[in-house]
């Protein structure tokens, strides 16, 4: 199929030399494309590009299974020859989550979108595209042709959106890819818009799509065309080069505000050691590190010091976000934006997070702290990832590969074997390593704490706290010293009832860019009301209280969600739990800090610990929802302005 679609284009070439990508009257161009999630072959793209007369119609079937669950997505766009869009219709699911049903024609300078059961007229005004999120990669592809055949334009508009989404491209190099002898020029782009944040895509010189790497759910999503499918790792690498320059240039843009050594005076300070707060206090900051902290009375600022007067805000230390894909560049200035000075990442493209971490560890990058969980699987055609273990041998090997790249964990998925999980257990504890991760299927929580799991994601225990066979449970993983992190505000986002508006429990998502808006505003449970929804919710604070209660350390994470946002809505759901505020804080400071055994360093305000804090405009000791309220996110003592942060990632500050 690939040598004739190579002939159509060669007999093309011969005929014109401007407008080489557009096939012949009659003639079809067809193309597949391996599909991907976290590396692992899931599915194809199946398109065809047909042209009658002056129509195109590109027709595309998008279809994977991931984990078990099969997704599809079955798109039509009409365009003219330029590729101008007439008119485009895409229904099914891009994501497990993420149903997509828009129809969008173009009519006399306007857009008539139907998308989710509404409809609308949008006023097209300069150059524009119908896509609707990442798929199908094909609709990306007639993008970047009509963008090449307008003149390049800095930015375009693309329905569906809110009510337009601005999208920016850019050409950022050309390489040279040997494949079976043959050597292949292909032309890469950054697309920024689309989905959130950037897009890399790769033509080839007849313009037809080679590849492209975006993200799905939050974690890394490829498509690589077939022949191309050994160059996957190397499609990564190229595209997680360009991500990092683009994340230093964020960084020159938003500059510290201040950094080295200076004297922030007159803020309330929760030092995060569960002491009471410090009115009217002091801290000195001398490269990098807190100097000294304390009531104005108690602290002398050296002389030459500059001071700051911080009156009537309140300092925390930075907070931590312990369950994370940091699968993009984006999160990064988000993370920093909403307070946030370290992530653990619990499962990630190897050749992604490896040279972010270190960027941002060498300070040419902005973002905070990465602690890594390396994410092995028990292989199979459910499987996640492309790390496996079936036998002791592979789990060593697995295990060795995270350690020697500086990973802090493993993170065990659901179909590794229990005595895998034992075999994983004692190798890492043996390089010193801890492990967290998910129970494996067939496995009870005790068991797979028994069989070495220092941590475990998500809450997965059933039933009513105060029942006996969950208490032995919680008893159980006291006695183990277990550490939770129970993703509560995860699963109010993707549990909440379909009728409710996020907005109603999660203020940030007002703020969000409007390609992350259409993705959530489809999440939630169809087919339950509100008050079913809080009941499934309260359940599980129960539990997260229950086991607080009985000393199991219980860490925030999220597991993403709204960006950043989502670490304020964890410590709330922690306060509509029973916590206090301050136990609810701790979770996401110390309490995480020590459970990576790194609270020497980081994770309260004491003298000699590294300075990661955050500056609010109101004290979240008063009212748990004051944790919203960042100013400034201080990272190892550079100073970050929060709105800026938001801003440089096309949030609203
Ligand atoms: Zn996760």
């Amino acid at each position: 199929m690939i040598s004739t679609v190579r002939l159509i284009f060669a007999a093309l070439l011969a005929a014109t030399t401007i407008t080489f990508s557009i096939p012949d009257t009659g003639a079809t161009e067809r193309g597949t494309l391996r599909l991907h999630y976290v590396q692992k072959p899931i599915g194809y793209e199946r398109y065809e590009l047909a042209r009658d007369g002056d129509a195109l119609t590109l027709t595309s079937d998008f279809d994977f299974t991931d984990r078990g669950g099969r997704v599809q997505l079955a798109s039509t766009l009409h365009a003219k020859t330029d590729f101008t869009p007439v008119s485009f219709k895409a229904t099914g699911k891009s994501y497990r989550f993420v149903n997509v049903d828009s129809d969008v024609r173009i009519e006399n300078g306007n857009a008539i979108v139907k998308a989710d059961g509404a409809e609308s007229r949008v006023p097209l005004t300069g150059p524009f595209y119908t896509v609707d999120g990442y798929a199908p990669f094909a609709a990306q592809m007639m993008l970047l042709r009509y963008w090449k055949l307008h003149g390049e334009p800095r930015v375009l508009h693309t329905v569906p959106g809110l009510p337009v989404n601005d999208v920016y491209i850019e050409a950022r190099g050309r390489e040279a890819v040997r494949i079976g002898g043959e050597t292949i020029q292909l032309n890469r782009y950054v697309i920024d818009g689309v989905v959130w944040g950037r897009e890399t895509v790769w033509l080839d010189q007849h313009d037809t799509l080679a590849a492209a790497i975006t993200r799905a759910g939050g974690l890394s999503f490829e498509a690589v065309r077939e022949d191309l499918e050994s160059e996957l790792v190397g499609f990564v690498q190229r595209s997680t080069r360009d991500r990092i320059a683009d994340l230093e240039g964020i960084t020159r843009r938003v500059a510290p505000l201040k950094s080295g050594t200076y004297a922030m005076t007159g803020a309330t300070i929760v030092d995060g050691t569960g002491r009471a707060p410090i009115p009217d206090g002091v801290i000195v900051v001398r490269d990098g590190r807190i100097d000294d902290v304390g009531p104005r009375a108690a602290v002398t600022i050296p002389a030459g010091v500059p001071t700051v007067a911080v009156d009537g805000k309140t300092i925390l230390p930075g907070l931590w976000d312990m369950h994370t894909h940091v699968t993009q560049i984006e999160w990064a200035p988000a993370y920093l934006a909403a307070g946030v000075t370290t992530v653990r990442d619990m499962g990630n493209e190897f050749e992604f997070v490896v040279p972010l971490r270190d960027a941002i560890a060498s300070g040419r990058a902005l973002g905070p702290r990465i602690l890594a969980a390396g994410l092995i699987d028990g292989g199979g055609p459910n499987a996640f990832g492309v790390y496996y273990a079936a036998t002791p041998e592979e789990a060593k090997q697995a295990v060795a590969k995270y350690h020697d790249a500086g990973f802090q964990q493993i993170k065990i998925y659901s179909l590794v074997t229990p005595p895998i999980v034992e075999a994983i257990c004692a190798e890492a504890h043996r390089l010193g390593m801890t492990v967290t991760g998910h129970v494996p299927n067939g496995m009870t929580i005790e068991q797979a704490a028994a069989a070495g799991m220092d941590h475990v994601a998500h809450l997965p225990i059933r039933g009513e706290a105060a029942s006996d066979d969950v208490q032995k449970t919680i008893a159980f993983l006291r006695d183990h010293k277990t550490v939770i992190d129970p993703t509560q505000s995860w699963n109010e986002l993707l549990g909440h009832a379909a009728g409710t508006p996020i907005s109603a429990f999660q203020p940030g998502v007002l703020k969000i860019p409007a390609p992350l808006n259409r993705v959530f505003s489809n999440a939630g449970a169809a087919g339950i009301d509100a008050a079913t929804a809080r009941t499934r919710l309260e359940r599980g604070l129960r539990i997260v209280k229950a086991l607080h209660d009985a000393g199991v350390p219980i860490v925030a994470g999220t597991d993403e969600g709204i960006p950043g946002y989502s670490v304020h809505r964890e410590i709330e759901l922690y306060v509509e739990a029973g916590l206090t505020p301050m136990e609810a804080l701790q979770a996401a400071t110390v309490v995480s800090a020590r459970a990576m055994k790194m609270d020497a360093e980081v994770g309260t305000i004491e003298r000699g610990k590294r300075a990661d804090m955050v500056v609010l405009n109101a004290n979240p000791l008063d009212a748990i929802r004051n944790i919203r309220s960042v100013r400034w996110t201080i990272r190892e003592g550079r100073v970050y302005d929060a709105p800026a942060l938001w801003q440089g990632v096309r949030f609203q500050p």
